[in-house]
């Protein structure tokens, strides 16, 4: 579905990805994981050009191709054309963040039905339905007409899942869902998410659960340093690291 080559990022001096690739297959979830600092929360915000990547490649399956240092320079007509295969870019997948980045003064649903009718034009009487719809999906049904502050961090988080969903991506970006969320809520963004997965989404998840992306997980990516030093199943990752660092890190939150 999506394909990442050999991504880099610096901000100032600090020269945060170094160099990353990243394949996700339809219907994979992919889990970044590795310790803080290590660039993972950039890696996901470049695959959707929240943050622009200074090299590297990116193309989505029957979109345009982005190379990022090719079109850094372009002026005039080029720089729109490579604003244009971005954006193409950025519309195939929707982000979940660590803060759910709710808007307080709009109702649950108006939230979800934001970005569908202001960037995509759809009618907001389909938008409305589709919302309620995934709404009670997630178990909100009732909450539609309700404010974000008068819901429990983990409702929130799961209506923050939704805004993503009702955008109709063909990819989920996770930034690390639930570190935000008091242990007790949890457990019922991780099954929502989980559930996701079982549908068939597809989803790269930065996340700090292990446990999670040792059960929903099809593909793990250890980083470190701003390159991937691990990649492979859970179950081998998780059991045999070939790495060195790989096992230190493991060893270290497990
Ligand atoms: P964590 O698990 O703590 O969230 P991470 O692996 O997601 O860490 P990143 O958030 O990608 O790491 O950050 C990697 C490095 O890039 C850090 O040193 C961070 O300070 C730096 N960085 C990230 N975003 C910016 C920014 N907008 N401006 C300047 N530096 C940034």
């Amino acid at each position: 579905l999506l394909t990442a080559a050999a991504l880099h990022k610096s901000f100032g001096d600090n020269h945060v990805l170094r160099g990353v690739d990243l394949e996700v297959r339809r219907g994979q979830v992919v889990a970044l994981i590795g310790p803080s600092g290590s660039g993972k929360t950039t890696l996901l915000r470049s695959l959707n050009g929240l943050t622009a990547p200074d090299a590297g490649t990116l193309a989505f399956d029957g979109g345009p191709h982005v190379d990022f240092a090719a079109d850094a320079g372009v002026r005039g007509r080029a720089a729109r054309d490579a604003r244009a295969r971005t954006e193409a870019v950025r519309d195939r997948s929707a982000m979940v963040f660590q803060h759910h980045n709710l808007f307080p003064h709009r109702t649950v649903l108006q939230n979800v039905t934001e970005g569908p009718v202001q960037v995509q034009r759809v009618p907001l009487a389909q938008a409305q339905a589709r919302g309620r719809e995934l709404l009670a999906r997630v178990g909100l049904a009732d909450k539609a007409d309700a404010y974000p502050r008068e819901l429990s961090g983990g409702q929130q988080q799961r209506v923050g899942i939704v805004r993503a969903l009702a955008l109709q991506p063909d990819l989920l970006l996770f930034d690390e869902p639930t570190s935000s969320l008091d242990p007790e809520l949890v457990g019922e963004v991780l099954s929502v998410m989980k559930e996701l997965a079982d549908d068939g989404w597809t989803m790269v998840v930065v996340t700090h659960e292990l446990a999670f992306a040792r059960a929903v997980a099809d593909e793990v990516l250890f980083l470190d340093g701003g390159v991937v030093v691990e990649q492979g199943p859970p179950r081998e990752m998780f059991t045999a690291p070939r790495e060195e660092r790989t096992r230190q890190f493991l060893h270290r939150i497990l």
